[in-house]
């Protein structure tokens, strides 16, 4: 197949008739599947309404069967079809969050949206992204669409139009190239469908902020306890991670670079990746800096593109400095541990 890529300018004026997303809106009209950036990371969009398209989406990422997808809305109108009922929780939320990094978890009317979406549940993720072109195309295919990360399974998402083309190139329909996505990693997943809201995974907004709009919160078991099965089914994949195994590191620096040296003396090729703070403390075969550790969100919107370097590097292992679990800071460590499989070094 060959991919189409249209290039739009996410800093202006977009419109709902411009051809770029008025040709990629028809694509998807037709049951094709399109990416397109949002402010987290770039999604795979398809017709959420239809199981021939979203199967597409399944096909062409090489994602399990059992882990559903978030839908994505460009109007708050949309939810009346598909959501049975919305929780006043739920709604206080969207006012304050809406468009944004922050998926509510909503029980589901049956027989809306393809079964495949909800991967067979009662309850559908729902967010309205903070981006542009998103909202453009959204709105001019006039569809709720069904949206994963448009990234090959198991691989970091993309935050780049050039990181989908290279996962996915030839695998689908087309890609709306609107530059670099801003928050990088994706958004938070909440459960807003039983008594109390539980986070499903950490994300662009913080848990910190939905409990100043929203009272406390419950943090899945799954995501903090190695024996818990998570809620969310996406959360007990590997995710994120380069070619090459990584560890993340709880010492500091010079423990980093002890440990790059252990590994380099029996022959391997070491990757590390740092911050500007600490960047100049290693030596090693490819050191990636990635962000400032006195700025989280710049770590968050840069992990991604760090993680993806590493391929290209072709080092054998990859040491992470690690980083507080605090603000944004919990859903890098979350996606860094993804990666890492877990392996933490002491
Ligand atoms: P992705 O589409 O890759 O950004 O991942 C979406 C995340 O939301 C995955 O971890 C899914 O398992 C999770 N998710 C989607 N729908 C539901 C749902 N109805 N209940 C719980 N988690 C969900
Ligand atoms: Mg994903």
């Amino acid at each position: 197949m060959k991919t189409r890529r249209w290039f739009v300018d996410s800093s202006a004026e977009l419109s709902t008739t411009d051809p770029q997303i008025t040709q990629a809106a028809e694509l998807l009209r037709q049951n094709e599947v399109v990416a397109f950036p949002t402010e987290t990371v770039y999604g795979l969009g398809a017709n959420a309404e239809n199981t021939e398209a979203v199967t597409k989406i399944y096909e062409a990422k090489g994602r399990p069967s059992d882990n559903p997808l978030i839908v994505h809305i460009s109007d708050i109108g949309q939810l009346d079809r598909f959501i049975s009922h919305i929780p006043e929780t739920a709604k206080k939320l969207m006012k304050l969050f809406w468009p944004g990094a922050l998926t509510l978890v909503l029980p589901c009317k049956p027989g809306v949206l393809s079964p495949r979406v909800t991967a067979g549940l009662e309850t559908v993720a729902v967010r309205m992204p903070d981006h542009p072109v998103a909202l453009a195309l959204i709105s001019s295919a006039g569809l709720p669409i069904a949206a994963p990360s448009a990234n090959l399974s198991g691989k970091p998402s993309p935050t780049k139009a050039e990181h989908v083309a290279h996962d996915l190139n030839g695998r689908i329909a087309g890609i709306v190239d609107g530059g670099a996505t801003g928050i990088g990693v994706e958004s938070t997943v909440l459960s807003c469908a039983g008594k109390q809201p539980v986070l499903l995974r950490p994300g662009g907004v913080t848990k910190e902020q939905i409990e100043s709009a929203a009272g406390p919160v419950l943090v899945d078991k799954g995501l903090t306890e190695e024996d818990e099965v998570p809620i969310s089914p996406g959360m007990k994949y590997t995710h994120y991670a380069p070619s090459a195994p990584l560890a993340v590191a709880d010492g500091g620096a010079r423990r980093i670079q002890e440990l790059a040296d252990e590994y380099k003396s029996r022959g391997k090729r070491i990757g590390i990746l740092t911050t500007e703070e600490n960047a100049e403390s290693y030596q090693a075969d490819f050191i990636k800096v990635c962000g400032r550790r006195a700025d989280l969100e710049t770590v968050a919107s840069a992990l991604y593109d760090a993680l993806r370097s590493f391929d290209e590097a072709e080092v054998d292992m990859i040491i992470s400095e690690s980083f507080p679990d605090t603000g944004v800071g919990l859903a890098v460590m979350n996606r860094l541990m993804k990666a890492a499989g877990g392996t933490v070094i002491h």
